[in-house]
């Protein structure tokens, strides 16, 4: 199954977009291959308004959100999670609309409580005023979303189901231009594919990902994500079968067609693989699973 995949958009970095009743988007000018055109700032609401993901902190993104909620009051400030093109801009529009910021916790937050410390990458700065948890409604008034705690991309991802019209800001989780980053020590396969899996639960009629198009018919999209990760497992599969045992073999086979310059993403999303299929008994290395491991198939079909 093939990724139908939405890219066209129309942007003009500081220009507020209205895309929805009471959903507005301002885009930052940070593109790049892995942001797309840029981080996507979702104004929700009119009058009391929450802010979802300032973006990275860029001080002409941040007066182009003021400009936007002129006259008005923004009473949340809300955060999908900690990477650094989402929660620095926190830092630059707090002061100025003095509302508090709402996310899962700091970076690593969804690991600490596993006991596993997470340094690398990320928005080391951000702590969110409140934690807020799955399940948790955010009311501000004429608007509510709820909180879909969504590990994988982050330990600490969230996406905000609003109730009015049923929209789901899917943040990185899903977005309709690319697949997500999966990148231990934060980002983990398993929780990855049990939070797409949490979204056919729900009955959102859109998404609103932080970076590019809305994805207008979401299900088969995340059907199309799992049955991705899917093949790409049973393809590492097949190279460890094959007698290859490092990531960067494999990432050499599998992402041939990729530019050269997404390999270490590429290599970070096969170690996240592997140590999914670690975990469940499919590989095994020495030690813990690691950039430079060695792998092995394990034969599970035999010998029971
Ligand atoms: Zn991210």
């Amino acid at each position: 199954m093939s990724i139908p995949f939405v890219r066209d958009l129309e942007i003009e970095y500081g220009r507020c977009d209205d895309l929805a009743p009471g959903i507005r988007r301002v885009v930052a000018g940070n593109p790049s291959a892995f942001t797309f055109h840029g981080t996507g700032t979702y104004i929700i609401g009119r009058d009391k308004v929450a802010v979802i993901d300032p973006g990275p902190a860029i001080e002409a993104h941040v007066e182009a959100i003021m400009r936007a909620v002129h006259g008005e009051t923004v009473s949340h400030i809300l955060v999908t999670h900690t990477h650094n093109d989402h929660s620095p801009a926190c830092r630059l529009l707090q002061p100025q609309v003095k509302a508090p910021t709402y996310g899962y916790g700091p970076h690593g937050a969804g690991k600490a409580e596993q006991g596993v410390v997470v340094e690398e990458g990320g928005d080391l700065e951000f702590e969110p005023d409140e934690r807020v948890r799955d399940g948790q409604i955010i009311d501000g008034g004429r608007w509510q979303v709820d909180c879909v705690h969504t590990p994988g991309h982050t330990s600490n991802h969230i996406c905000f189901g609003l109730h009015q019209g049923k929209a789901l800001f899917s943040g990185d989780h899903v977005m309709g231009w690319s697949t997500s980053v999966i990148s231990p020590p934060d980002g983990d396969m398993r929780d990855y594919m049990a939070s797409l899996r949490k979204l056919l639960d729900r009955d959102d009629a859109i998404y609103w990902p932080t970076h590019g198009p809305a994805i207008r018919d979401p299900k088969p999209f995340v059907h199309a994500f799992i049955a991705h990760r899917e093949a790409r497992e049973a393809q590492i599969l097949a190279c460890l079968e094959e007698g290859m045992t490092t990531i960067e073999a494999m990432v050499a086979k599998l992402y041939a067609g990729v530019s050269p310059g997404l390999h270490r993403a590429a290599g970070r999303s096969v170690l996240a693989h592997l140590q999914h299929m670690v975990d469940a008994g499919r590989a095994a290395c020495e030690g813990a699973p690691a950039l430079d491991s060695q792998y092995r198939a394990v034969d599970t079909g035999s010998c029971l």
